[in-house]
C-alpha cells in the first residue's frame, strides 16, 4: 500500500508485529554487539537509531543518517568537499553553517563562495566548478526562499554538478521533499520540529537513493568522527516526529494568521513570511530597542533562541555576536508552535504596543 507521509510518521520504525511485542521501539543501551554480525559496535550503529532513519528515511524518500545534532550533520556534508575544494553558501544560512565554513576557510580547508538565496541565476553561476552547493531554503532568519527546481535546471546544463544538499530544518518534508526536486542529501536539524518539544538535540542527512555512494562515504565519515547520537536522544525525535504533521498543520495555519495580522501592525515595518512552513521574521519599527523590548515583554511567547518547539519561541537574532551582519538589527524571528491562535496575538500585540 502507498501510505501518505502522516501514516508513515506514525506507523514506521515499529517493532514487527509479533503477538506480545512491544509497540514501540525500546531504547537500546548497549555499547557492543554480540560478535557474527555485520554491526558489531555501537559507533557504527543502534536499534534506536535505527528505527528514527526508517521513518526520516521515508519522510524525506531517501536515506537517512542519525547525528548528534544538527551541525554534526552540516560538518558531515561538509566533510565531502575534497581539500582545496570550493563551497557554494547563501549569505543568509543558519550562522552556525556560515561560521563553519569560514572556520574551515581560514585553516586552509576550502574556499567560500556567498550568494544571495532567492538569485537563481547567480547561483548557478557560483556553482560551476565547485563542489558542494549547500542551500537553505527559507533560510533562518531571512526567509528567503531559493527556487531549487531552477537551480537544478540550471545545473544540468553544466559538464560536472556539484553534489547539492539544502537543509530543511525550517521547511520540514511536511512542506517541501527536496530530494525529489532532484537534491542529493537533505540536512536537518531535528532538534526543531522534528523532534518539536525542546528537548533535545539530533541532527540527520538524508540522501537520494541513487547516491549509495555519498551514503557510503557519509556513514563512513559518521564512524570515524564520532558524531552519533544518544539512542533516547533518538528515541525522543522519534517520539516527537509521530506528532510531526498535526503540529505543522496547527503551527502553520497559526503562523498564516499572525503574518497576515502582523503586516497590517503599525509597530511592524516588515513581515517576512514564505507562505508556508510556521516560521516568520518581522522587522519591528523603532529599531533594536524596540524589538529587544517585544522580546522583553512578551508572557505566552517564549524568549529564547532555537526554534519549532510546542511552545511559540522569539528572539532578535543580532543579539548573537555570529548572526550575518546584513541581518537587519531589529529583526524578530518567530517561530509558532501550536498554543491558541488567539492568545498568542493578543501577547505579541500587546508587547508590540507597549515596546513601541
Ligand atoms: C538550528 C539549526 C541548525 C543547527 O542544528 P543543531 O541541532 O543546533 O546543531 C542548522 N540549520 C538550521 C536551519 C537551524 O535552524
Amino acid at each position: 500500500m502507498d501510505l501518505s507521509p502522516a501514516t508513515r510518521a506514525v506507523a514506521l520504525g515499529r517493532p514487527e508485529r509479533t503477538p506480545g511485542a512491544p509497540v514501540n521501539p525500546p531504547v537500546t543501551l548497549t555499547s557492543t554487539y554480540l560478535a557474527g554480525a555485520p554491526v558489531n559496535y555501537a559507533r557504527v550503529s543502534n536499534p534506536t537509531w535505527e528505527a528514527l532513519e526508517e521513518v526520516l528515511g521515508a519522510l524525506e524518500g531517501g536515506h537517512a543518517l542519525a547525528y548528534a545534532s544538527g551541525m554534526g550533520a552540516i560538518a558531515a556534508v561538509v566533510s565531502l568537499v575534497p581539500v582545496g575544494g570550493v563551497v557554494v553558501v547563501p549569505r543568509h544560512a543558519y550562522n552556525g553553517t556560515t561560521a563553519l565554513l569560514a572556520e574551515r576557510a581560514a585553516a586552509g580547508a576550502l574556499t567560500v563562495r556567498t550568494v544571495e538565496a532567492d538569485d537563481v541565476a547567480a547561483i548557478v553561476a557560483a556553482a560551476a566548478g565547485a563542489d558542494l552547493l549547500l542551500l537553505e531554503t527559507p533560510t533562518n532568519p531571512m526567509m528567503e526562499v531559493t527556487d531549487v527546481p531552477a537551480v537544478l535546471a540550471g545545473l544540468s546544463r553544466e559538464d560536472r554538478r556539484p553534489v547539492v544538499a539544502v537543509d530543511n530544518t525550517f521547511a520540514t518534508p511536511v512542506a517541501q521533499r527536496p530530494l525529489e526536486w532532484g537534491v542529493d542529501v537533505v540536512v536537518h536539524s531535528a532538534t526543531k520540529y522534528l523532534a518539536g518539544h525542546s528537548d533535545v538535540l539530533l541532527g540527520a542527512a538524508v540522501v537520494a537513493p541513487e547516491r549509495a555512494d555519498l551514503l557510503e562515504r557519509l556513514h563512513t565519515h559518521r564512524t570515524l568522527h564520532g558524531a552519533i547520537p544518544g539512542p533516547m536522544e533518538a528515541w525522543l525525535v522519534l517520539r516527537g516526529v509521530r506528532t510531526l504533521h498535526v503540529r505543522l498543520e496547527r503551527a502553520s495555519a497559526t503562523a498564516a494568521l499572525l503574518a497576515e495580522r502582523l503586516t497590517a501592525h503599525p509597530a511592524v515595518e516588515r513581515v517576512r513570511y514564505p507562505r508556508f512552513g510556521a516560521m516568520l521574521a518581522v522587522e519591528v519599527a523603532g529599531g533594536a530597542d524596540a524589538a529587544e523590548a517585544v522580546c522583553a515583554l512578551v508572557g505566552v511567547w517564549t524568549h529564547s533562541t532555537s526554534l519549532g518547539g510546542v511552545e511559540s519561541q522569539l528572539e532578535r537574532r543580532r543579539r548573537h555576536p555570529l548572526e550575518v551582519r546584513s541581518v537587519p538589527e531589529n529583526l524578530v524571528r518567530l517561530s509558532v508552535g501550536i498554543e491558541d491562535a488567539e492568545d498568542l496575538w493578543a501577547d505579541l500585540e500587546q508587547a508590540l504596543r507597549s515596546a513601541g
